[in-house]
């Protein structure tokens, strides 16, 4: 075990004091401390209330009532100065798609495609009007986003990579005001487009290892170093760069020259996702950034820049599947009533309608999902637990709908080219890894969770532990107990006082037993969760950061517990019959899988009611959305 100084140890996050004490390498330590610092700065842009503590996943989990407004988003305005660009950009991709000439002669997203739709005012969605955007709120943007995806997924991928994860979150939020004014008006414009490169070939998950250096030579910066993945990412693009300046991260707004030169390279692979938009390596050597591109944040370093887009990415992710898993539903109907074997139509066998039910559902539990956390970001919260459930639904949902349902219903029709299944099958899976792969995500999760009570009541035990000189804590060894006295009575108080935590039951006022149900059941569960992942915390003690898996579990566990709420809070404001029934199988879904029970053959019968329903064209989710053609047709006898 490494002993640091007083004045170090002062400075030390969570994070590394649990690991030094824990016994963990200076590399491990000084490595996960930075990632730790990053997060902890992005806290401290914050008001304390809008920080991850008074967000309402750690509220649910900690407190004793589960503050339900906060997981009830009023419904949007009925109209915004935004919803004009917003119709035309629609517009403009729909027109295209059914002209056939959405795409370039390579099967990309055209020039004249993008031109049109800077006309329309696409690429300002996100900027001030101030600024020649169109200013959109999140929670508005986040729906458009949903209805893109219905129409041509990688054009809304587009936005979304420019708006949330680009250079444009970065200047908004941390621009001066000079930058602001110098950038923003030709991004709005679509004269600038944006991506972001953080991602190098020795740093993914692990974004210490960034190599990529920028160094002052007078005005300039030099950057040298190499990035890989970078999405719409071309010579001619603005983008936000991530480089280490100083021994520090930090974002540089680099302008692409519209060539290759000897200073910048752009790296070519082949990668089966993303076949309608580019995603590439760019390669520096004493690449020339102005001084003025800097950003500055308030807090931190460029980490804490990185952090603060990834989330608005995250909620995208979601409300890009929940689009994505319409164009499946409205691609497995018709087929469903076409194809027959054994005399009758697929559509008929309980099966068939079990997977229509489970899209439904998936599809409920992703707006739901993405209705919250963009109302809670439009608020000013950090959203950072809620956005990790979102993007982890979102994308482990696009997952199971593609393979599992979409599939499995097209049978060998899904391998043919131009099939939905077939043509997509790696964009449909790459969100489970971009914007952090789920289970490294779930785990950060979990951590931010367990945070402040580990500050609380198992960082004072690590350092008693330290000072006494002791390995571990034995609680049947008396010497043990009262050496630690002081700091286990304060860990017995806590516990004492979950014991005597009445149940958190008050209906809601308007939502039907169903539903009331559904939040019963959450709220007991994060009651369990509170007393599990303490006593996880205290059975590992500092050696948590070991156990993967168990984080991993009691993430999941507590990620379900947070759709189920939102889901069915969600389908209490919700008018028409089959989202409430769709929102009500996915509860259903969730419950057995947080309890482990079977399915009851009423659950089944519920199944059964709900697909009808969609297949008579009662889900008016998938309004507007195109039926896909039915590849390789015969004539019915
Ligand atoms: C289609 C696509 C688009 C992308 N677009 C962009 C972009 O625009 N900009 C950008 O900067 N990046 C982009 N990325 C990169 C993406 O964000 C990274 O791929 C992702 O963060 C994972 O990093 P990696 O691939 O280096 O995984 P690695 O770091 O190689 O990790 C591989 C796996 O190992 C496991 N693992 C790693 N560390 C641990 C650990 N400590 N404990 C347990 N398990 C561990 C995890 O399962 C992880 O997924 C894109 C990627 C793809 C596929």
């Amino acid at each position: 075990m490494s002993a640091a100084p007083d004045t170090q140890r002062e400075n030390q996050s969570f994070a590394e004091t649990a690991l030094r004490l824990g016994g963990k390498s200076d590399e491990e330590v000084r490595r996960t401390g930075a990632m730790d610092k990053a997060d902890e700065q992005v806290e401290k842009l914050f008001a304390e209330r809008l920080r991850t503590t008074g967000s309402p996943v750690h509220r649910a989990v900690w407190e004793r009532t589960v503050p339900l407004d906060l997981f009830r988003p009023p419904p949007l305005p009925d109209t915004a100065p935004c919803d004009a660009a917003m119709d035309r950009s629609l517009e403009v991709v729909r027109r295209r798609r059914d002209a056939g000439t959405l795409y370039d002669d390579q099967g990309k997203v055209s020039d004249a495609t993008i031109d049109d739709l800077s006309r329309a005012g696409y690429w300002g969605m996100l900027i001030g009007t101030e600024y020649g955007g169109q200013g959109a709120p999140f929670a508005r943007y986040a729906r458009f986003h949903t209805r893109m995806s219905t129409i041509e997924e990688m054009v809304a991928g587009m936005g979304s990579v420019h708006g949330c994860i680009g250079a444009v979150d970065p200047l908004k939020t941390f621009g001066t005001p000079e930058q602001k004014q110098r950038f923003l008006p030709r991004m709005a414009s679509g004269e600038a487009r944006s991506a972001f490169a953080l991602t190098e070939p020795c740093a993914g998950s692990d974004l210490t290892a960034l190599r990529t250096t920028a160094v002052e030579a007078g005005d300039h910066f030099e950057v040298t170093g190499e990035k890989l993945f970078i999405t719409h990412c071309l010579p001619g693009r603005t983008i936000g760069l991530v480089v280490m300046l100083r021994g520090q991260p930090a974002v540089l707004i680099a302008e692409l020259p519209p060539q290759e030169t000897d200073q910048f390279r752009i790296v070519r692979y082949k990668l089966h996702a993303l076949r309608r938009g580019y995603n590439n390596g760019l390669l520096f050597n004493k690449f020339r950034v102005p001084r003025e591109n800097l950003l500055t944040p308030p807090q931190g370093n460029g980490l804490t820049i990185a952090y603060h887009g990834l989330n608005l990415g995250r909620v995208a992710v979601c409300a890009g599947a929940a689009g994505t898993m319409r164009v499946m539903l409205a691609s497995i109907l018709p087929w469903a009533g076409f194809r027959r074997t054994y005399g009758q139509p697929i559509a008929h066998r309980e099966l068939v309608k079990r997977r229509i039910a489970r899209l439904a559902g998936l599809i409920a539990g992703a707006d739901a999902l993405v209705a919250w956390c963009s109302w809670l970001i439009d608020e000013g919260y950090r959203g950072e637990l809620e956005c990790i459930v979102a993007k982890i639904f979102g994308s482990e949902s696009l997952k199971e709908s593609a393979v599992e349902l979409l599939m499995k219903t097209h049978g060998g029709r899904a391998f043919l080219v131009g099939h939905l299944f077939g043509d997509n099958v790696h964009d449909l899976l790459a969100p489970c890894i971009y914007e952090g792969e789920g289970e490294m995500l779930g785990m950060a999760f979990f951590k931010s969770i367990a945070k402040e009570h580990g500050k609380a009541f198992f960082e004072p035990i690590g350092r008693a532990l330290q000072e006494h000189q002791m390995k571990g804590l034995n609680p049947k060894n008396p010497a043990h107990l009262w050496r630690l006295r002081r700091e286990l009575w304060s860990y017995g108080k806590w516990k004492m006082g979950q014991s005597f935590t009445g149940r958190d039951r008050a209906p809601v006022s308007g939502l039907p037993a169903g539903l009331q149900g559904h939040v019963d059941f959450a709220r007991e569960s994060f009651a369990r969760l509170r007393t599990e992942i303490s006593a996880a915390m205290a059975k590992h003690q500092l050696k948590l950061a070991d156990r993967q898996c168990r984080m991993t579990e009691l993430s999941q566990r507590a990620q379900d517990t947070v759709v189920l709420l939102v889901t069915a809070l969600w389908a209490g404001g919700q008018n028409n019959e089959t989202a409430v029934a769709a929102a009500d199988i996915l509860c259903q879904d969730l419950r057995r899988k947080l309890t482990g029970k079977r399915p009851s053959d009423r659950y089944f019968r519920d199944v059964g009611k709900l697909a009808d329903r969609i297949l008579a064209g009662g889900f008016e989710a998938l309004a507007g959305v195109h039926p896909s053609e039915i590849l390789m047709r015969y004539e019915s006898q």
